[in-house]
């Protein structure tokens, strides 16, 4: 028996649409509604769901392949499961250390984008000091 709330922990929402292939804005997480027939991106993305500002479909990454691929809430927790090789058994959904890898993974993301935002907010600083000191006649 697949745990639904181990799965949704292991495999964020924004890893499934990249991995099953929907084209979301990265940085408005936006995409086109999967649930109606949606011609600007009005369904919004995280890590936990989906939402629909459109048409108010909403629902969590096992809703989402499971609109997909038209699988029942089961299947789509197997394929998730299979495709990020959770599986092996299905019980290994819950092993601990498969869960306490990808949040080892999903740390290490984060401390990478944290990292170049950082050098990409100094580097636009250095650049404004330049521009600052070029209209005070600084620069020589
Ligand atoms: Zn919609």
């Amino acid at each position: 028996m697949i745990d639904f709330n181990m799965l949704k922990q292991a495999v964020s929402l924004e890893e499934a649409a990249s991995f099953y292939g929907i084209f979301y804005d990265k940085r408005s997480k936006k995409c086109c509604c999967l649930f109606h027939n949606d011609k600007h991106p009005s369904m919004k993305l995280n890590k936990e769901y989906f939402y629909c500002f459109s048409c108010g479909a909403h629902g969590d990454v096992i809703n989402l392949v499971q609109q997909i691929y038209g699988l029942s809430a089961i299947e789509s927790a197997q394929k998730i499961c299979n495709d990020f090789n959770l599986n092996g058994s299905t019980d290994t959904c819950k092993s601990p250390s498969i869960i306490k890898q990808r949040q080892q993974e999903i740390e290490h993301r984060k401390a990478l984008e944290r990292a170049f935002h950082q050098a990409r907010r100094d580097a636009l600083l250095f650049c404004m000091n330049i521009i600052a000191c070029f209209f005070h006649g600084d620069v020589i």
